[in-house]
């Protein structure tokens, strides 16, 4: 079980894309929670603003801290242990599978929203404990990125999936990316599946994919093969591969 506390001006959002499907199930089972925090409920200004100018100048507006603050406080405040903090902004490191993967041990995760300019550094210095960046592009707000962290973490918590062997072989899961697939039928358009997946040969069948594995990665994305754990033979395939 984990809890999501997501910080946002825009909580509607969330509802349309993490309501429905795999995600929408697990909440309904209880494997996951998700709490949507509106900051701007804890807006003290009259007119229940939640931005103002930047000092620096310069266009744009920039979420002010108290309504952030409180609404970070409304679920952290009476916590002994503070939920681990995670600002959603593309000076963060560029999330992937490795941190999907520790984050769903985590039990508790608090998702701060920017949007318009950002948000004021005072209380990001205060609360933040990590920021997480999509890219190395700009988005109009944090809404996006934090769905995407929420579906990634997600997916990687026992029981979300029916079948859990499905994220052991997909792309990023072991350093590599995920070999081709193929369903019915078996011939579409003159194109015909690989012989070797209709061969009942289990052991063959697991050698081809491993090495498609490794053929697509060095053909798709060669930098993964640095960090991934590789063996004797793959490195044998490889170095045959490149010939
Ligand atoms: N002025 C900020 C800067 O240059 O670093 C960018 C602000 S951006 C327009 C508004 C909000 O969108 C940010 O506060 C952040 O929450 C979110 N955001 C934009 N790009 C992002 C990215 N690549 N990854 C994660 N969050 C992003």
């Amino acid at each position: 079980m984990i809890k999501f506390d997501v910080l946002t001006l825009f909580p509607d959002m969330f509802s349309a894309v993490l309501g429905d499907s795999i995600i929408g199930r697990a909440q309904e089972k209880g494997l996951l929670e998700l709490n949507l925090i509106n900051i701007r409920d804890f807006s003290k200004n009259k007119h229940r603003k939640t931005d103002d100018y930047p000092f620096s100048g310069g266009g744009g507006m920039l979420m002010t801290p108290q309504p952030v603050y409180d609404a970070y406080m409304s679920v952290a405040g009476n916590k002994e242990n503070k939920p681990h903090t995670i600002y959603l902004s593309p000076q963060g490191k560029t999330f992937n599978q490795k941190r999907a993967r520790e984050l769903s041990k985590m039990e508790e995760i608090v998702l701060l929203c920017g949007h318009y300019e950002g948000i004021d550094q005072r209380v990001i210095d205060m609360i933040v404990d990590e920021e997480i960046s999509m890219g190395d592009f700009v988005l109009t707000g944090g809404e996006i990125p934090a769905m995407a962290v929420i579906d990634a973490v997600s997916r990687m918590i026992p029981g979300v999936l029916a079948n859990e062997k499905s994220y052991g072989d997909e792309s990023h899961y072991d350093g590599l990316l995920e070999y081709p697939q193929y369903t019915q039928p078996r011939e579409f358009m003159g194109r015909k599946i690989p012989e070797i997946l209709i061969s009942g040969h289990h052991k063959n069948i697991e050698k081809w994919k491993r090495e498609q594995s490794l053929a697509v990665t060095k053909k798709k994305r060669p930098d993964l093969l640095e960090a991934a754990d590789l063996s004797e033979e793959d490195r044998r395939f490889l170095a045959e591969f490149d010939k």
